[in-house]
């Protein structure tokens, strides 16, 4: 069984296994061969996965020669055809939000697995590229904001006077807001951030950071975990309570989301116009409309000396460390569907079954059975 590793497209400098997870993949008794140049953008050259025992081989090789093939962006449908009839394919490729190839997959009977619709349960932790990335980006954010903050973040008693220390306000505190206060508090700032779980007050508060508490947010048990959608009266109060920090903030991280919906509205364009000049404001639910009403994904606008960072793909930018992160994960997930270095799809197990978009031209995850039917 030949597993393939392709380069991924040009604005994307991540790949999907590293040298040293190949290498792995190859003790289970796979052959793996590798798109020339996949890892170059990653620091990984061709000879450091010849070293592993993979193969180099041209793009339309990998294509038409491999059993499986692991990638992160969705492969366009014309290069899904090249593939063989049989072959296995992995990616992030956003199915659910994407009909146009989901239906694509269906006719052409094709076996694909959609990372990002690994079940969020216990078991699956280790092969979540949804967390992985989200502490690439929550990180990557604090960063971003730091570089462009026209201050520093740690309080200094200079011969030239003192600096206070900058001010950051983190909205949503899942994995990425929590990585982007840590790394906040690290560099010195003073960090204060909200969400609408109790259980990420605790976490917020464990890290040092100041929680805001705005009274009344609805909490569901069966959302696993997750936020639900706010009542009207809850989001105003929410606006009103960040307008009111916003303006004594130097910087503001959102990453309020809520799985399968757009992200809400928190900060307002009036919120914009009151913070203080210099300010930034990094959005990480840009490409899920944005949190906050001025925000143009993939973007930096600058309103009245105030940026907005309207987050594209960060963790391209930290493409070594996400590729390793993206290999283990990959490598946990593929020990359920190898067994002796051969392909073994047992749908029976929640893991493989919730993360499988299709199988011999029918539907296996249930949110994925459900948009076809519509
Ligand atoms: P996410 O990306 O869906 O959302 C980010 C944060 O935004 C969440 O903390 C959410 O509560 C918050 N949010 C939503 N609406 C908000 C609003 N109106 N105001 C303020 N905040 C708002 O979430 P995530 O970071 O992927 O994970 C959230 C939770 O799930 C965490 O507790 C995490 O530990 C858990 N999780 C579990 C697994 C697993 O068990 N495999 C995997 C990933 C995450």
């Amino acid at each position: 069984m030949k597993v393939g590793i392709l380069k991924e497209p040009k604005d994307e400098a991540r790949v999907a296994m590293l040298p040293e997870a190949v290498k792995t993949l190859i003790s289970w008794g796979t052959e793996v061969c590798v798109e020339s140049g996949a890892g170059q953008s990653a620091y990984a050259d061709d000879d450091a996965y010849r070293s592993t025992g993979a193969e180099i081989k041209q793009r339309a090789e990998v294509l038409t020669e491999s059993d499986m093939i692991c990638g992160i962006q969705a492969l366009p449908l014309e290069e899904i055809s090249k593939m063989k009839p049989d072959a296995v394919l992995l990616g992030q490729m956003g199915a659910l939000f994407n009909p146009e190839l989901t239906k694509f997959l269906l006719e052409q009977k094709r076996t694909a697995f959609s990372m990002e619709l690994v079940p969020r349960t216990t078991r699956a932790q280790s092969m979540d590229v949804l967390s992985s990335m989200a502490t690439v980006l929550g990180y990557k954010a604090t960063l971003l904001a730091a570089n462009s903050l026209p201050r520093f973040f740690p309080m200094f008693m200079t011969a030239a006077g003192s600096i206070t220390p900058a001010r950051v306000l983190v909205i949503g505190a899942g994995v990425a807001g929590l990585q982007a206060i840590a790394t906040a508090k690290r560099l010195g700032a003073t960090v204060f951030a909200f969400d609408v779980r109790q259980a990420a007050k605790e976490e917020v508060l464990s890290i040092g950071a100041k929680f805001i508490d705005v009274a009344g947010a609805t909490e569901d048990k069966a959302a696993g975990g997750y936020a639900v959608e706010q009542s009207a009266d809850f989001i105003q109060r929410q606006k009103d309570t960040i307008h009111e920090h916003a303006q004594k903030a130097d910087i503001i991280i959102t990453t309020a989301q809520i799985p399968g919906r757009k992200a809400p509205l928190l900060v307002e364009e009036r919120t914009v116009h009151a913070m203080k000049a210099g300010s930034v404001i990094v959005d990480l639910a840009a490409s899920s409309g944005g949190n906050c009403a001025l925000t143009q994904a993939d973007q930096t606008i600058n309103i009245n000396g105030v940026r907005i960072i309207g987050v594209g793909n960060l963790a391209a930018e930290l493409p070594q460390d996400a590729s390793k992160m993206y290999g283990k994960n990959y490598l946990n997930f593929l020990k359920l569907i190898i067994k002796d270095g051969a392909i073994n799809l047992n749908f029976e197990d929640d893991i493989v079954l919730g993360t499988c978009v299709c199988h011999a031209g029918e539907p296996k995850n249930s949110r994925i059975a459900e948009m076809i039917k519509q």
